[in-house]
């Protein structure tokens, strides 16, 4: 199975940087998605995070070039038939996913390889509905995309072997690391990462320690480069509560019950670094404790 050309759909703040280091690895890329704005947002920002790598020495002047000319973008979803690999990140409804899977059907190659970023549906069950539940798996890149060194390759029940050795091919050839999970809810870094920020979050809740005393403690303690509440914010309050309600109702075991006060900073739209607020009140020069 030889990728050359690459298919994804969403232009959002994963998208975006799916097709940057496509781009740069030397794949031809086709994005597309229903906002016209958006599509127009991914490209200016792809080439500012690339001047940016070109500062850095990390690219020179030619491989940027040569980068945006290989990213061209469509606002009609059926011109993805012809490539030879689909990366869905479009929003996390699965509704929507199951819709753009159904729409692109008709229009694909036959060894054309489907593939979604979902951070928590259930791959097996997206691939169900689909005319190639053996060529479907998931691509779960970490975001920052162009930052993050690994990407968590999924196997739905039916996934055959050449599909996943060509998706941890391509995977190489991003100069990116994969690991393999299996199809359950949350795969594993956000099965091992969730409930951990969970437990910062009971900790905070039950007086244990103050914000700073707990992400200092992680820190310095555990060696993490971030504390956990620092973490929760940048990923967003709102995504963490989603992963949490996703493990619970997946695995319907107690102990990853949300934490009634992630829920409520989520009740009262404190969604962590995004709405400025969150563990942290972020609108000031420096980050203040909110408790
Ligand atoms: P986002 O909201 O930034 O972007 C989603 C984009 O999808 C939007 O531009 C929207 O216009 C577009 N879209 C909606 N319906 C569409 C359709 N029918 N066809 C084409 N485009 C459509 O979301 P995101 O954070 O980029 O997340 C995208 C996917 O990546 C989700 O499945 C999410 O779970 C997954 N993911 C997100 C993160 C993260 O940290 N944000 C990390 C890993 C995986």
């Amino acid at each position: 199975m030889a990728i050359e050309r690459v298919g994804i759909v969403g232009a959002g703040q994963m998208g975006n940087g799916i097709a940057h280091v496509f781009a740069v690895a030397g794949y031809d890329v086709l994005l597309t998605d229903v906002s016209q704005d958006a599509l127009d947002r991914a490209v200016a920002l792809i080439d500012r995070n690339l001047t940016r790598q070109v500062s850095k020495d990390l690219i020179d002047d030619a491989a940027k070039n040569a980068a945006m000319k290989r990213i061209v973008t469509t606002a009609k979803l059926t011109d993805l038939g012809q490539t030879d690999l689909i990366i869905e990140a479009a929003t996390e409804r699965e509704t929507i996913k199951q819709a753009i899977f159904e729409d692109l059907l008709p229009h694909l190659k036959q060894d054309t390889i489907l593939t979604s970023n979902t951070s928590s549906i259930s791959i097996t069950r997206l691939a169900s509905r689909t005319d190639r539940p053996e060529r479907f798996m998931g691509f779960h890149f970490m975001n920052p995309v162009p930052i993050m060194q690994l990407v968590e390759l999924i196997r739905g029940i039916a996934t055959d072997e050449p599909t996943f050795r060509a998706c941890e091919a391509v995977v190489a050839r991003l100069g990116k690391t994969s690991t393999a999970s299996e199809d359950f809810p949350a795969f594993i870094v956000n099965r091992i990462l969730m409930p951990m920020i969970n437990e910062a979050i009971y900790t905070l809740y039950e007086g244990v320690g103050s914000v700073q005393s707990i992400d200092t403690s992680l820190k310095l303690g555990a060696n993490h480069p971030m504390g956990p509440l620092e973490l929760a914010d940048f990923i967003g309050l709102d995504t963490c509560l989603a992963i949490m309600n996703v493990l619970h109702d997946g695995l319907a075991d107690t102990k990853y019950r949300p934490c009634p006060l992630l829920t409520k900073y989520v009740e009262a739209g404190w969604l962590g670094r995004k709405s400025q607020r969150g563990f942290y009140d972020y609108r000031g020069d420096t980050p203040v404790p909110t408790r």
